[in-house]
């Protein structure tokens, strides 16, 4: 039987990435120091990290969601990036931490911390990632947070897709090539 996973070595299990999301959620636990935080849930890809970070935060949690899509060959990154019209004035006056599944170029996180600054009025704006890719990196974004800084591979799981597919599996991988 073929199955989602058959090609691919994983990188991170999910005991790992339960563990990690665990005390990453308590650094910003300890950040906050019980203040009120809207989680800012990048679609589609940080959906499952969303979910289980946001069950072990201890302040006020409210979450709200936006929709990016960027033009590329599918691997890599192509720098262009649009924004559904979200209405997210539930943000203004809050403080906002972005939730995203990975820093690659950095282009997507500039671009969403330029655009909701532009759009709205947030108390704090933070930048949370699962994986940081450093040595993709084309500015100098550095998010405030992050799970696990991994090498230059084109990884699927845990919310990261692989052409649409994949999303769904508990573990990251990438395909050995
Ligand atoms: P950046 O703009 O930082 O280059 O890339 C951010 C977006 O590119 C991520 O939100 C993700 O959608 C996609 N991306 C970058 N690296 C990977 C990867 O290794 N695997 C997958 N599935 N998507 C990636």
């Amino acid at each position: 039987m073929i199955t989602q996973s058959s090609d691919l070595k994983v990188l991170i299990t999910e005991e790992q990435i339960q563990k990690r999301i665990a005390s990453l959620a308590n650094e910003i636990n300890d950040y906050y120091n019980g203040e009120e935080i809207v989680l800012l849930c990048v679609l589609k890809g940080a959906v499952m990290f969303a979910v289980d970070l946001a069950k072990h935060l201890t302040m006020p949690v409210k979450m709200e969601f936006i929709k990016l899509s960027s033009y590329g060959n599918g691997t890599t990154s192509s720098g262009q990036v649009q924004s559904f019209g979200t209405h997210l004035e539930e943000i203004n006056g809050k403080n906002v931490l972005i939730v995203e599944d990975i820093i690659d170029t950095g282009l997507t996180a500039e671009f969403l911390i330029n655009y909701i600054k532009e759009k709205y009025t947030p108390k704090t704006l933070n930048f949370c990632s699962l994986l940081n890719k450093k040595e993709t990196r084309k500015n100098s974004v550095e998010p405030d947070f992050y799970g696990f800084e991994i090498e230059n591979k084109f990884v699927v799981g845990y919310g990261l897709d692989d052409m649409g597919y994949k999303r769904n599996l508990p573990f990251i991988g990438y395909k050995e090539v």
